[in-house]
């Protein structure tokens, strides 16, 4: 018997480690999620009947290809490639693409499963899927990155296409690999399909906001939940882990809003500058030299440096990790809570462990679930592919609007369902509860496919 899974749950689970070996970050997504959903199925036997869950976890289909390229010096390098194509009941399969070294079947599945529920929760005619490769983009010339993105692409053309899979980016890839991909794409179409990408440049598509929408997205939920406890951001200390596409938008954004973010990292280490951090610098380093966050520390005198230092020993009130998968344990939780924090929003997907979630959810404070607080990404990626459908580009305003109604609406969508399922305040269950209805109605009334 696993801990915390109703009876019917337990055996679906059983199977799903019995059918996936090996892919622990998959079996956690997945436990994750079928931990909150005893109720559902007590509420709603008709998803039991139709095997709904069952057929979840299961993805309609995996793609795994070569990726073979050559880099500057004309060596020859092979990678391993991924598409998982998971569930397509509310619309396109859509999900980023992730490079980096670590990338294997189960990273992509547990990102594609937690994207079918995110998705869901957006509202918005979008199923749940995504992609990547062991790739390591880090230290590679352009235009190594391009030779990389042709290859890639010259197998994932035939599985993709604005009606069937939208890829974006994730770690490792951003606007300069999203232009090379789509450039190959619409070299063997012939097509300018703009809505088969989301995540273009403006000049090629894009949509303003985009870049910073999971960012911005993640900060907006952090502040609907502390007005939930009649609190707002404002004079906040805050750390934000990472120094990438999501971390720094959501470091603009809390300042935008009279917070003040202390701290951030990237893999190598962690910078602390008590006075608040300069992003315009950040942006410097990490947007245009692409170097590491140390650089920070060599330009700002009354920063500092912690090589190899855990993010979360920084005493915060608002905790935002946006780096990558379990970062944040049970004894980081533990040591947050101590110092005082009072609310942590994950902008990345999956970042805190089952141990840390149970940490924040015994101390009471506010806790919001990845699925939710970092859906405002694929959500403006939505809005994306409709300004590519009607040939039209909002204004960054307009999209910026659209972004925090969503975000107000999926915080109230949890809000409310987990008070229904009798579990108020806690985002995960509403989180899981709101999207798992969506995706199961669907699946339901379009048959068994
Ligand atoms: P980026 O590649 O832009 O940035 C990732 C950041 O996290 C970098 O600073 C990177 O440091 C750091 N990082 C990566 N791996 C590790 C690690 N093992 N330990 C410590 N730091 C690490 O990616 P994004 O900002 O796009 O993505 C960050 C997270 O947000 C991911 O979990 C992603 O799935 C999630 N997400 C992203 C969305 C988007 O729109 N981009 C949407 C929703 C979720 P380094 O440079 O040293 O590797």
């Amino acid at each position: 018997m696993v801990a915390g899974l109703d009876e019917k749950l337990e055996p679906i689970y059983q199977d799903v480690l019995r059918r996936n070996p090996g892919e622990t970050e998959f079996h956690q997504a997945v436990h994750e999620v079928l931990e909150t959903l005893g109720p559902v199925l007590v509420k709603y036997p008709e998803f039991a009947e139709h095997k709904i869950i069952q057929r979840i976890c299961e993805p309609e289909r995996q793609i795994i290809f070569r990726v073979p390229w050559q880099d500057d010096r004309g060596n020859t390098h092979i990678n391993r490639a991924f598409r998982v194509e998971f569930n397509s009941a509310l619309g396109p399969y859509k999900g980023g693409m992730r490079f980096h070294p670590s990338v294997y079947l189960g990273i992509i599945k547990f990102l594609g499963f937690e994207q079918i529920f995110k998705n869901g929760l957006t509202g918005l005619p979008i199923g749940g899927g995504k992609g990547g490769s062991d790739f390591d983009p880090k230290g590679r010339s352009d235009a190594e990155i391009m030779r990389f993105c042709q290859s890639m692409m010259t197998e994932l053309y035939r599985h993709i296409g604005e009606y069937t899979d939208v890829p974006a980016g994730d770690i490792g890839v951003g606007q300069r690999e999203i232009g090379y991909l789509f450039g190959q794409y619409k070299r063997i179409t012939n097509r300018y399909e703009s809505g088969v990408f989301t995540g273009k440049g403006l000049d090629w598509g894009g949509s303003r906001a985009r870049r910073e929408a999971t960012g911005y997205g993640a900060v907006f939920f952090t502040q609907e939940m502390l007005q939930v406890r009649g609190d707002s951001l404002e004079g906040k200390t805050c750390v934000v882990s990472g120094s990438g596409n999501v971390a720094i938008y959501a470091i603009e954004k809390i300042h935008a809003l009279g917070g003040r973010v202390i701290a951030c990292s990237d893999s190598n280490g962690v910078i602390v500058d008590k006075n608040g951090l300069d992003l315009d610098l950040i942006k410097q380093i990490k947007e245009v030299e692409r170097r590491r966050i140390s650089a920070y520390a060599e330009e700002r005198r009354d920063a500092s440096y912690l090589p190899d230092g855990s993010i979360w020993t920084v005493p915060c009130e608002v905790a935002l990790p946006c780096a990558t998968q379990n970062e944040l344990n049970g004894k980081d939780a533990a040591t947050l809570v101590s110092q005082g924090c009072i609310a942590v929003a994950e902008g990345a997907n999956m970042p805190t462990t089952p141990e840390g979630i149970k940490v924040f959810q015994e101390s009471g404070i506010a806790f919001g679930p990845g699925k939710a607080a970092n859906a405002g990404g694929v959500a403006t990626s939505a809005l994306e592919m409709q300004q590519n459908a009607s040939r039209d580009s909002w204004s960054f305003e307009y999209t910026e609007e659209r972004l925090r109604e969503i975000m107000m609406n999926i915080h109230r969508d949890c809000h409310e369902t987990a008070e229904e399922f009798g579990a108020p305040g806690n985002y995960v269950v509403g989180a899981n509860t709101a999207g798992f209805l969506r995706v199961a109605n669907a699946m339901v009334a379009l048959g068994l496919v």
